[in-house]
């Protein structure tokens, strides 16, 4: 499979000026001497001084132009800074065995065992190839916090690796049926912000936040202290019933899924896009309790995103797949 590593951030590389380009060169070089040490007498040295080598299954995949890209946006382009949280990314990546080698070694065992697990969902790509994923708290029954940044690490990745999307990522979080138990959550809150923050750095392009109660602001309080302002500049709050709902992400420009006003047949993203809000406005219809969700439309990308391929709100038609495979 051919990777995409396409990167939709704000600073494109053309417009680099000199000294950022000179930090981006820098990390390239740090990223060669992981793979190649430049003197072969000197190879020993090199392997014992720079812990990562061993570590590095698929640099092409873990330190890819893009990621040095994205790691130097948040550095603000200091090289010292930026290979300092790549450095730590890559430690952290070793501690929580976050390093795979093939698009399989992406799972979930909790929701492999439990389809209800977790409710971290793709649901498709929004106008700038952004991965879509809905989320629900309450729709979820095991609260533990690591293994539910397992699966949303792991489910995130794999999203990426598949041609269709770029680098970022769209989350749609449904705080429908959300209560005290579900903000009594820090912990969670916390572990994501940190997560997304020092090792997905530029990541996150949007972040659609569905009929959030009163109660959020304790949640959002509590992570703001870790998470910068252009990071919280990406919150749109939506309030309102699912028709209402649909209605902006069908209309607002900056949601990045509006309907094109151009005449002639829609494209198949056109379509994918429209069948993906349709499934966001059955899903709000529905009691936010574990595994009540509507099923997905039929779509091979789609399909192919999917952390868990055997859940309940699959088309019957990936299931059958699943069963002959
Ligand atoms: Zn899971």
């Amino acid at each position: 499979m051919a990777h995409a590593y396409a990167y939709s951030g704000p600073v494109p590389v053309a417009s680099f000026d000199s000294d950022q380009l000179k930090a981006y060169q820098t990390l390239k070089e740090w990223r060669e001497s992981l793979i190649t040490p430049s003197d072969p007498n000197s190879s020993t040295e090199t392997a014992t001084t720079e812990t990562a080598v061993p570590r590095l299954r698929d640099p092409a995949w873990l330190l890819s132009d893009s990621t040095l890209h994205r790691y130097l946006v948040a550095r603000n382009f200091s090289s010292e800074e930026s290979l300092k949280m790549l450095r730590a990314s890559l430690e952290w990546r070793e501690t929580c065995g976050f390093i795979p080698e093939t698009p399989s070694d992406f799972k979930c065992e909790l929701c492999e065992d439990e389809s209800t697990s977790h409710n971290f969902i793709p649901i498709g790509w929004d106008r700038k190839s952004r991965p879509v994923i809905y989320g629900c708290p309450a729709r979820a029954t095991n609260p533990t916090v690591p293994p539910i940044v397992h699966h949303v690490v792991h489910c995130l990745e794999k999203c990426w690796i598949h041609p269709r999307s770029s680098g970022q990522w769209v989350w749609v979080v449904d705080f429908n049926g959300f209560g005290f138990k579900e903000a009594m959550q820090t912990r969670l809150a916390i572990a994501f912000a940190t997560t997304f923050s020092n090792h997905m750095p530029e990541r996150l392009g949007r972040l659609i936040v569905l009929n959030p109660p009163s109660i959020f602001s304790i949640l959002l309080t509590a992570g703001k202290q870790f998470v910068d302002k252009r990071t919280m500049d990406k919150f749109v709050f939506m309030h309102g019933k699912p028709d209402e709902i649909v209605h902006r992400l069908n209309t607002e420009h900056e949601i990045d899924m509006y309907l094109s006003n151009d005449e002639g047949p829609e494209t198949q993203h056109d379509i994918e896009m429209r069948l993906m809000k349709e499934w966001i406005g059955k899903t709000l219809q529905l009691d936010a309790t574990p595994g009540n969700l509507p099923e997905l439309y039929d779509s091979p990308d789609l399909r192919d995103v999917q952390l868990v391929r055997n859940s309940p709100w699959h088309p019957q038609s990936w299931n059958v797949d699943k069963a002959l495979e």
